[in-house]
Parts: C-alpha cells; sequence; structure tokens
C-alpha cells in the first residue's frame, strides 16, 4: 500500500517521490495519520476503511475550494482513492509552531476575506461530506432558513430521536427556525463548516492555517460561531475578523441557533451530556 500511495504522489505532483520514511502522526479524531517522509519532502497522509472513501474525497473537493480562494491557508490537496481496502488522502505537509496574537488576528481576516469570495447563488454544495462521522447533507436550497432548518436542525434532531434523546416535535422545530431565520438572508459564503479550535493552527513562519473542514455555501455566521464554542478562539481573531467584514446585528440570537447543530451533532456521535445541552439550548432558542 505505501509504495502504491507514493506513486500515486508522483503521478499527481509530477515530481518521483521516493519514501524513505513513516511516522506516525497523534492528534485526529477518527482517521490514522501519518507524515510520509522523502528525501525533499514530506506529505500528510490519512487512511481509513474502504468506506471512508466518499470522506475523503469530499475533504480534498472543500480543501481544494478553500485553497483556490486564495484566502486563509489550507493544506493543499494532493491526491486521494483507495488501495489495498483501504481509503486515503494525502495532501501537503505543513510545519506547526504555536501561534501569537498576531497570528490570531490574521486568521481572523483571512477567514472574513474566505467568507467575502463569492462563488454560488444557493445554499449547499456540490456533494454532501460529513460532520465528524455524521452525514451532513448539502442539497442546494434558494434560502437558507429552509437550508439550515431542514439540513442542518431537522437532520440532526432526526438522527437524535432514533437515538432515543427526548427533544420537542421535530417539525414544530423546523417550522419554529425557519421563522426565526426567516429574515437573514445572507451572502452565501464558502464555509469551513467545523470550525472549532482543533482545526485551527499556525505554521512555524506564523502564518494562519484552518484544517479538516466540513465545506459548504453557508452563512458565514456558522464558523465564527463554532468558533465560540468548545474552547473559543482568543479575542484577536474577533478583532481580525470584523476589521475586513463587521459581523450582522443580531448574530448573538444566532449564534446558539448555530452551535445547537454541533451540539446535536455530539450529542449523536457521543451522547451522554450533550442531550441536555441540546435541550437546553433548543429551550433558550425556541422561547
Ligand atoms: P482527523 O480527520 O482524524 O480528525 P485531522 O485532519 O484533524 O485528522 O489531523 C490530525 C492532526 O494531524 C491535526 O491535529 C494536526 O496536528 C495534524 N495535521 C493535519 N493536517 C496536517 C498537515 N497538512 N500537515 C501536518 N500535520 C497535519
Amino acid at each position: 500500500m505505501w509504495n502504491q500511495i507514493a506513486e500515486q504522489i508522483s503521478t499527481h505532483t509530477q515530481e518521483k517521490f521516493k519514501l524513505e520514511n513513516r511516522r506516525s502522526v497523534g492528534g485526529g479524531c477518527i482517521n490514522q495519520c501519518y507524515c510520509l517522509e522523502g528525501q525533499n519532502c514530506n506529505y500528510f497522509l490519512k487512511i481509513n476503511s474502504a468506506s471512508f472513501a466518499d470522506m475523503f474525497a469530499a475533504e480534498a473537493l472543500g480543501l481544494k475550494q478553500m485553497y483556490e480562494t486564495q484566502t486563509i491557508r489550507v493544506p493543499k490537496p494532493i491526491c486521494w482513492g483507495t488501495v489495498d481496502q483501504t481509503a486515503y488522502i494525502v495532501m501537503e505537509w505543513l510545519e506547526f509552531g504555536s501561534s501569537s496574537s498576531e497570528t490570531s488576528t490574521e486568521m481572523g481576516r483571512k477567514l472574513a476575506a474566505m467568507h467575502q469570495t463569492k462563488g454560488a447563488d444557493k445554499f449547499g454544495w456540490d456533494t454532501n461530506n460529513t460532520i465528524g462521522s455524521t452525514p451532513q447533507i448539502n442539497t442546494w436550497t434558494e434560502n437558507w432558513a429552509d437550508f439550515f432548518a431542514e439540513h442542518r436542525i431537522g437532520y440532526q434532531l432526526r438522527l437524535a430521536k432514533r437515538k432515543g434523546g427526548s427533544f420537542p416535535d421535530t417539525n414544530e422545530v423546523i417550522s419554529q427556525v425557519r421563522a426565526i431565520l426567516a429574515d437573514r438572508q445572507p451572502q452565501p459564503s464558502l464555509v469551513h463548516g467545523d470550525l472549532w479550535s482543533g482545526n485551527a493552527a499556525s505554521t512555524v513562519t506564523g502564518e494562519p492555517v484552518i484544517l479538516d473542514p466540513a465545506t459548504y455555501w453557508g452563512d458565514r455566521e456558522v464558523d465564527v460561531a463554532m468558533t465560540e464554542l468548545f474552547g473559543g478562539f482568543p479575542a484577536a481573531f474577533y478583532r481580525g475578523y470584523n476589521e475586513v467584514w463587521q459581523l450582522d446585528e443580531g448574530y448573538k440570537q444566532r449564534k446558539t441557533l448555530y452551535n445547537l447543530y454541533h451540539i446535536l451533532n455530539h450529542f449523536n456521535l457521543f451522547g451522554g451530556g450533550y442531550g441536555s445541552q441540546a435541550s437546553r439550548m433548543l429551550q433558550q432558542i425556541l422561547k
């Protein structure tokens, strides 16, 4: 398998890559990760069972689209596919270092620049992808309220009920979410989609990087809202973001609704206290 992947790298980069060493990289939530070391350059490899091939293809497409905006740094995807019953994705290797306040400000500025890039007149994406390992439905939809109510909250709520969660009636929640977002008509922005602090880093030279996306065209606020969940980002990040594109009025109210999607997803993936957290958020949103 290793040599076949090295050959694929050579084919796609049109430069001979001879694998000299491989070492495991920790920190991933879902996949096995490696640094593939060659004579002149290294690559980052993720592998999983063959059933994950579509997930990696969608990750590659997301990275490619973000890369092409030439705004915020993401690892450039090189090749992906299946060898010997193993799905894989290879991307450029980035050397990470510690982040400073300047890096955080720059990350905010560059994320806002990515959000400003125009490219779709609807909400959704060309393919479904995954959020964690849960399917994420990206059916193209004209209206943001319909998209978020149905394909984000509705989808996760139905899953959560199948997992035994006790939540209000799904159709009732969907229509209330639609009503809350009725006046929200954002420009479709290319969003990272899973922007918690574990998916943000800085290179050794201080360049901000975002990783491991769940990309689609949506309301830019979903990314900003998620940065406030699970630990949060430094104040410098928000200064940078607002410098380039000020957040809209009402963001603070929408934030809980947007983050409910991720908490429901956490309930679906991990169960436990996420169910009661989701219930509290629903109470706050629907009151
Ligand atoms: P998973 O899909 O399993 O969650 P991640 O994409 O989060 O895996 O990657 C796991 C870890 O590998 C990250 O936390 C980061 O430290 C490191 N990493 C990710 N991408 C790269 C890269 N392009 N170059 C070097 N290290 C990387």
